[in-house]
């Protein structure tokens, strides 16, 4: 079986977010299940080209487009939208110029969702027997466009299926009406999404493909995240010897950092692609109002403007002591977190998976987390970290008074660091899945 992984970021090539990790895991696991993968990605100048994704076999196409390389700071849908119809369409002729045939053609998110539309709309006997997955990693961005941002030679294919230019168009949406299966990233989110609002528009489109949806939890790689090869630490640690070695971290980000030196101070740690799904409205309000003699918090994140702003308030050096505040993307640093804080907050919105409550938990930090999506598939309240009653300040609040207690507890809070170190979060299982849900794809 040949399964054909297509997305807009694959780590460590390139990531924004979770779907990066994703797509740089999955493959590979799936490969060590003797399922042949190849991942196509666009050829962004800026970043550096691997042939294989680090420690497999697992070749990685790098798709040319003429407007892949626009700057886009500012995320402008005139831009976006053509650059990734673009991208879909030479996916395709790069398949087809190869002579590669996919037995799935496994896309993720509405960044390649015009693929299982265009091979629906205008099918072609080179894929006959090529099947397609759409995995949804975040139903709030769908790629809405009216059709006249795509005058372009390179897109014309498009706008001649879609008809005429006063209309606008769905990547998402038309990917989904398209494609053999859907799937989204945990079962939970699955549920949420078939109704109401958390469907962000789409719910509809869900339930009429019933038996053709489901969520799969995402793995997370612990070839990546595990704090006992982990070089960006300051302290490697295992199982056995987890509390020296997240004391001796602590410490050292402390003094890194600008906070209080204090080992018996419980750290938060917090980091998200600052959007208003990650729940920061929820915590500001509280900052004031939290003992800062009983607590300290890091926060590492980049994104909306305005929430950079708001954040940007607890840099005064009022909060210096027990607040530390960094607006960047920052890997070294989001894995010297991971190790130092005992606490990891995550009060999202909604999440459709989550990374982050899973890279705490075998960094031996516990999560306060929502209960929404991946998270609730994750997280056992109370046993491997504390769930908020509802997506408000004040449960949010609730809850860290909950962890708080329990760190005063020291043998019980020993026994949460131990039950959530044990948590099995591999990709092994998460591409097993996978690979029995290829299988079903074919067999339809
Ligand atoms: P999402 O996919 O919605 O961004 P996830 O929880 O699925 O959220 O994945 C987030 C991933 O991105 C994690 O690996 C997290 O460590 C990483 N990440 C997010 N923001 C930053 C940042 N500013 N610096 C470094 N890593 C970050």
């Amino acid at each position: 079986m040949l399964v054909v992984h297509v997305a807009f970021e694959c780590a460590p090539i390139y990531k924004t977010g979770g779907l990066g990790d994703v797509v740089g895991s999955l493959p590979v696991y799936e490969a060590k299940l003797a399922i042949k993968t190849l991942v196509m990605i666009p050829a962004y100048a800026w970043v550096p080209r691997l042939s294989t994704l680090p420690g497999s076999k697992v070749e990685v196409l790098y798709i040319d487009g003429s407007r892949l390389d626009k700057p886009n700071k500012k995320h402008d849908p005139k831009i976006q939208g053509p650059k990734y119809a673009e991208f879909c369409l030479n996916v395709i002729s790069e398949l087809k110029r190869r002579g590669i045939v996919p037995d799935i053609l496994h896309c993720h998110d509405w960044h390649t969702a015009l693929i299982p539309f265009l091979l629906k709309k205008r099918p072609d006997p080179f894929f006959k027997i090529t099947k397609t997955l759409l995995t949804i990693h975040n139903i709030a961005y769908q790629g809405k466009f009216p059709v006249k941002y795509f005058l372009y030679p390179e897109t014309q294919q498009f706008t001649e299926l879609v008809g005429d230019n006063s209309k606008r168009v769905n990547f998402l949406k038309l990917g989904m009406q398209s494609a053999d299966f859907i799937s989204t990233v945990s079962p939970a989110h699955a549920q949420e999404i078939r109704k109401g609002n958390a469907g962000f528009g789409l719910s509809r489109v869900l339930r009429h493909k019933r038996g053709r949806f489901l969520g799969i939890l995402n793995g997370i790689d612990y070839n990546v995240w595990n704090p006992a090869p982990d070089g960006y630490v300051y302290e490697k640690y295992t199982r056995q010897s987890v509390f020296s070695g997240k004391l001796t971290n602590k410490v050292k980000l402390q003094q890194q950092l600008g906070l209080t030196v204090n080992k018996d101070i419980p750290l938060y740690g917090f980091i998200a692609r600052l959007s208003s799904q990650k729940g920061v409205d929820l915590l500001t309000p509280l900052i004031s109002e939290l003992p800062r003699e009983r607590l300290q918090l890091v926060l590492l994140g980049t994104g909306d403007h305005k929430i950079e702003k708001m954040l940007n308030e607890f840099n005064h050096k009022n909060f210096a002591p027990w607040i530390s505040v960094n607006l960047r993307f920052d890997e070294q640093l989001a894995h010297r977190i991971y190790a130092a804080s005992d606490f990891f907050l995550i009060p999202s919105h909604y999440e459709p998976c989550g990374l982050t409550q899973m890279i705490s938990m075998v960094y031996g930090t516990i999560p306060v987390a929502s209960a929404v999506g991946g998270l609730v598939d994750t997280i056992k309240d109370g046993r491997t970290g504390f769930l908020l009653k509802s997506t408000t300040s004040e449960s949010l609040h609730q809850a860290i008074r909950r962890s708080l207690a329990l760190w005063e507890n020291t043998l019980e809070y020993r026994g949460m660091v131990a039950r959530v170190m044990k948590q099995d979060f591999s990709w092994d299982k998460s591409a097993t899945e996978y690979v029995r849900l290829y299988r079903r794809i074919l067999s339809l």
